[in-house]
């Protein structure tokens, strides 16, 4: 059983990124980029899966620039058996993310595609239901839990409710929520065992898929900034300013 897990190369959740002065987007010139973090624990999860005899290859795949092969080597480092670059310098948008990742799943044939629930940069949380879609299979998003049964997949998936679960034949699409598993740190051992790993350049062209953007990002701006607090010397003063500050809920 092959697992397919897209990998999205994004600016580090620990940097504070700004928004380029013409509000054209994110200023990302000399910013630390990683593996989007839910593709960490989407990957995480195919490598136990592996690990349990459930699997047999699991391989990696990102869409975007040269660049995109080290969030693919880190993903190597984690466990992957090879990993895929689509590479062009075009502006990916998710639909187009989701034409590419069906043509490789078309070549590639995997009984399990995991992704993240949502690439932290965009936040957009739609390429892996238009994968689905595309690619006419069932799907399960936000999973906290992942059991494979033969030809068949149960998933636990946060909803707003509390918890629902689902059984899927397989092949099928799931993407992983924050609390599906916490991923292995990656080891100087196996980023060096990752480099010596098959990694497969690809190209939309060669993959027949038009990527040209649908959508125009008209402006991006920073979040406004919170004012300032106060401090009170006493529980008798915070009371009554909770009491008396129209802004406090
Ligand atoms: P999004 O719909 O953009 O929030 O992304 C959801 C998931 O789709 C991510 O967590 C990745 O697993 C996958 N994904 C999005 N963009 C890419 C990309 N350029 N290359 C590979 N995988 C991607």
């Amino acid at each position: 059983m092959i697992i397919l897990v897209p990998v999205k190369r994004v600016a580090d959740p620990n940097v504070k990124v700004r928004v380029k002065s013409n509000g054209e987007g994110v200023d990302l010139s000399n910013v630390k980029m990683s593996l989007n973090p839910f593709d960490e624990i989407a990957m995480e999860e195919a490598v136990r899966l592996k690990e349990k005899g459930v699997a047999t290859e699991v391989i990696a795949v990102s869409c975007g620039d040269a660049k995109c092969q080290e969030v693919l080597r880190t993903a190597m480092a984690l466990g992957a058996d090879r990993g895929i670059l689509v590479e062009t310098t075009e502006e990916l948008q998710p639909l187009a993310v989701a034409k590419l990742l069906k043509a490789v799943a078309d070549q590639v044939q995997p009984r399990l595609i995991i992704l993240g629930k949502q690439a932290i940069d965009d936040d957009a949380n739609q390429t892996g239901q238009m994968l689905a879609a595309l690619a006419d299979l069932p799907q399960a998003t936000f999973a906290s839990k992942v059991t494979v049964n033969g030809d068949q997949v149960e998933v636990t998936r946060e909803v707003d409710g509390g918890l629902e679960t689902l059984a899927m034949d397989l092949p099928a699409v799931i993407t992983a929520d924050l609390r599906l598993n916490e991923p292995r740190y990656v080891t100087l051992p196996n980023i060096m065992k990752a480099k010596k790993k098959p990694l497969d350049v690809l190209t939309p062209a060669s993959l027949g898929v038009d990527v040209a953007p649908r959508l125009q990002t008209l402006k991006v701006v920073e979040p406004a900034q919170r004012s300032a607090g106060i401090k009170v010397p006493d529980v008798a003063a915070l009371i009554d300013q909770l009491k008396n500050t129209a802004k406090v809920i």
